[in-house]
């Protein structure tokens, strides 16, 4: 019996085989044509000593190769180890060392990121050594499936485990919370080596027979194409997409009328942005999870999107989310109605733990199995989350707790802003202050000193950033999350 994941592509070519699994640059990869292909790439890997639990890595863009990759390595029993391709040299290293990766599949990006290309010559050849004749290597649901990284927004990325179980509970939880459909066009616009992609977009609409239109890399034009070309129902993408798509000249008259819905998560929120899709008829709904969790804590239903703007929804149907009663031993304490607390995830989407990191693991659970994720929400009555900020983001400024994502939104209703960053930095009188990054929309002029003008009134004194920075743009993680850390080590500017 082999129910993992390996089996999938060999499922589906039985149920759907003439269906389309994979749009990618034009071209339809249909279910039997990627099993056929993720047959001889088995055939091929094994041939080359791939054999169970072995780490086999992909590095590259967005590529059928990837999903091929995949799904070949866990048809052997082995663990998928996707990586960042952004990442230097030196990283990329240091995470092949500490997989213990045995193989490594290349799509080297041809020319710079801005026109992501891949050259598979080489990997065509492969392929064509190996043969399509069946394998079959049972796995158990506890073997690990996976190693993905965290994205390394507050430190260096973290190798977490999935399990095959993981990956399918919250294939399960997805399909339960959001309705995917099995004639769903899911538009895989993030990276695939992140959590999200991966396993809210490509895996649950594989499992549903799906199709899958896959872009190599993000890009604000190819999503308004895409999504008219292929009349996509829906897609995930973090805030700093959504707000590209929202600010782009193309926005007013983009032909959205295939999209169901819109998923976004990975980072906080701003509710003008929300409603900026909602004023277009749209259901834009916030999910909340982690690379940990696999990703899924909590789902807004789409039904239930314009009754609570901002919420991140309910828990996961198989999984328990609570908040912590008390945020210094983050024991958890009656989970209703409370907080800001720590958000702690019990369940079978749940890691393991880190690979090869017994410390991190063990920092990461506290007492009764309950993951700690470092971050801080509050529950209304209804048992509605809602996410305000990373503990490690929130700062104390003349001793009040300030949410830096509570202070991003309030600067991002600025007509002229595109985005904002807050951190807090150090100050003799208050302890801590704000300093806020601000990104002007294209054809705006923005001073430093507007932002607090803007903000007085509408949010309290000591919320209000002190030092305001006007930049071009806000240094990411390789999923386009905002990394803070390399702000922080920036030479402060005069006061506002
Ligand atoms: P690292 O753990 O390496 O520092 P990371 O935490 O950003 O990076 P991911 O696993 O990709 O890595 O992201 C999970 C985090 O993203 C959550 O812990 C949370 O901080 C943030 N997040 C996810 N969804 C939301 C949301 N809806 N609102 C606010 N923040 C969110
Ligand atoms: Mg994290």
């Amino acid at each position: 019996d082999n129910h993992g994941l390996g089996s999938w592509t060999a499922r589906r070519a039985a149920m759907s085989p003439g269906r389309t699994a994979l749009i990618f640059e034009g071209r339809r990869v249909s279910f039997t044509e990627l099993h056929e292909r993720v047959l001889r790439l088995a055939s091929a890997l094994r041939t080359a000593g791939v054999r169970q639990g072995d780490r086999v890595a992909y590095l590259g863009p967005n590529h059928p190769a990837f999903v091929e990759t995949m799904f070949a390595t866990w048809m052997l029993g082995g663990v998928f180890v996707p990586l960042n391709f952004r990442l230097t040299g030196p990283e990329v290293a240091y995470q092949m060392r500490h997989s213990g990766a045995v193989a490594l599949i290349q799509a080297q990006p041809a020319s710079a990121a801005a026109s992501i290309k891949v050259d598979l010559s080489a990997y065509e050849v492969f392929i064509a050594t190996g043969s399509p004749e069946p394998i079959d290597v049972p796995v158990s649901l506890d073997d690990t499936a996976c190693i993905l990284y965290t994205s390394g927004t507050t430190g260096h990325p973290k190798g977490a485990i999935l399990t095959h179980g993981n990956i399918i509970w919250n294939c399960y939880n997805l399909l339960v919370g959001v309705d995917v459909a099995s004639d769903e066009v899911t538009l895989v616009s993030a990276p695939l080596f992140h959590v999200a992609a991966l396993n809210q977009c490509l895996l649950p609409t594989f499992l549903k027979g799906g199709t899958s239109v896959i872009m190599p890399g993000w890009d604000v034009d190819g999503c308004f194409d895409a999504i008219a070309e292929h009349r996509v129902t829906w897609m995930f993408g973090v805030s700093t997409m959504y707000a590209g798509l929202s600010q782009s000249p193309r926005w007013a008259t983009a032909d959205l009328s295939s999209v169901r819905s819109l998923m976004t998560g990975g980072a906080s929120v701003p509710e003008a942005l929300i409603r900026v899709y909602q004023a277009r008829g749209l259901a834009f709904c916030q999910g909340y999870g982690m690379t940990e969790t696999a990703p899924g804590a909590t789902f807004l239903e789409a039904r239930e999107s314009r009754e609570h703007v901002g919420s991140a929804g309910l828990p996961v149907f198989f999984a328990d989310v609570r908040v912590s009663s008390d945020l210094a031993d983050a024991d958890p304490g009656s989970g209703s109605g409370s907080g800001p607390g720590e958000v702690l995830v019990r369940g079978p989407n749940v890691t393991p733990g880190y690979w090869n990191d017994p410390q991190a693991t063990a920092a990461a659970f506290s007492d009764g199995g309950w993951f700690r994720s470092g971050d801080l929400a509050v529950v209304d009555a209804g048992g509605h989350f809602r996410i305000v900020d990373r503990t490690k983001d929130m700062y104390i400024s003349g001793g009040e707790n300030v949410y830096p994502a509570e202070v991003e939104a309030a600067i991002f209703e600025h007509p002229a802003v595109s985005e904002a960053a807050v951190i807090g930095v150090a100050d003799e009188k208050w302890g801590e202050v704000g300093r806020a990054f601000v990104v002007p929309r294209q054809g705006f002029d923005l001073e430093p000193r507007d932002v607090p003008e803007f903000l007085s009134g509408r949010l309290a004194k000591y919320k209000i950033p002190v030092y305001v920075d006007v930049v071009g743009e806000l240094p990411r993680t390789g999923s386009n999350k905002v990394k803070k850390a390399p702000l922080r080590d920036l030479p402060l500017p005069d006061r506002a």
